[in-house]
């Protein structure tokens, strides 16, 4: 007969002190990167109404919020740019003087030690809402190459430390690389959302970012939601390409992606925990139906277990102030 024996694991779980000492997982301030929409006019600080806590602001507003996500000790923000006029080719993207490059002037004058990242695409600046140049009801692949690699390196002109291009044509990472080292820039590296899903939890960015597709879907560039395998293809493309981090977008609904992706590639991996995944926590909070800080504590701590090396957050001032006890 076998003796049935059993394993006393509470032990580890008796105390507050011991429960910290054989804890995995430790969520840091310093893994968050805060996602900021900056839009054309004067004055303006406009909350996204379906992402409360989450504004829009004009260059005269911006210093507030960003000299808030400093003095909590969050290293970087993420800039999305509204521009006031939109064309086919999205010009506003790579302009000079465009949104997003006048936003990061600003901002690398007064925290020259803010990571500035730059989200490079255009569907927030063309009037179709694609991602890419369109011909007919078609995306096409290698023309939409030019104007982001053209973008790339107008927002490294303009101080970006970081760029990162979303809109997942084929070889977007080569194409923005080799840009870049042209110009000069072999210092700046490329966070590519490497993983991305076509996915309806983006709903409220695009009400954020003005960028709903006029026509269509996503659904030739970003993947279907059902594929595994290929989102390690997506993965080893862009570290083929000259990426140095790869997202992983949405987070929630994703992590056994997330994990896959760090088990098989050596660069950080970054969690896109999106729009719609903190709309559905500030909905059910707004209601008294969850304990905000400890869901939201949870759920970016389960991105970091999943493997997430860094997490792009609109919950990054929240959770920095929760970490720090306050
Ligand atoms: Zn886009």
């Amino acid at each position: 007969m076998t003796q049935l024996q059993f394993r006393r694991n509470r032990r580890l779980r008796t105390s507050k002190t011991m429960r910290s000492m054989v804890r995995e997982t430790i969520l840091h301030k310093e893994d968050f990167i805060y996602p900021m929409f900056v839009i054309e006019g004067e004055n303006v600080k406009n909350e996204v109404s379906s992402m409360p806590g989450i504004h829009q602001f004009s260059l005269d507003r911006l210093m507030e919020e960003v000299d808030e996500v400093v003095s909590l000790g969050i290293p970087s923000v993420i800039l999305f740019g509204i521009p006031s006029e939109k064309d086919a080719t999205g010009t506003g993207a790579f302009d000079e003087e465009g949104i997003v490059q006048r936003a990061t002037r600003l901002i690398k004058e007064k925290h020259p030690d803010l990571v500035v990242i730059a989200d490079t695409c255009l569907c927030e600046f063309t009037d179709h809402g694609h991602c890419g140049v369109v011909h007919g009801d078609e995306v096409l692949n290698d023309p939409s190459l030019e104007l982001l690699a053209k973008t790339a390196v107008s927002q490294a002109k303009a101080g970006a430390d970081i760029i990162a291009p979303s809109n997942m044509m084929d070889g977007f990472v080569i194409a923005i690389r080799q840009a870049l080292d042209e110009a000069g820039f072999e210092n700046v590296p490329i966070m590519s959302y490497a993983v991305k899903y076509a996915s309806a939890y983006y709903g409220p960015f695009r009400d954020a970012a003005d960028s709903a597709p006029q026509f269509g879907d996503r659904k030739t560039y970003q993947m279907d939601p059902a594929n595994r395998m290929e989102a390690l293809r997506e993965a080893e493309s862009d570290v083929m390409e000259g990426a140095d981090f790869l997202i992983v977008k949405p987070a929630l609904s994703y992590l056994d992606i997330m994990r896959d992706v760090k088990n098989n590639v050596l660069l950080p991996v970054v969690a896109y925990n999106v729009s719609g995944e903190y709309s559905m926590v500030k909905a059910a909070a707004a209601n008294g139906w969850i304990n905000e800080k400890e869901i939201v504590l949870e759920t970016l701590t389960s991105m970091k277990r999943a493997g997430a090396d860094l997490i792009l957050t609109y919950h990054a001032k929240d959770a920095a102030r929760w970490l720090e006890g306050k």
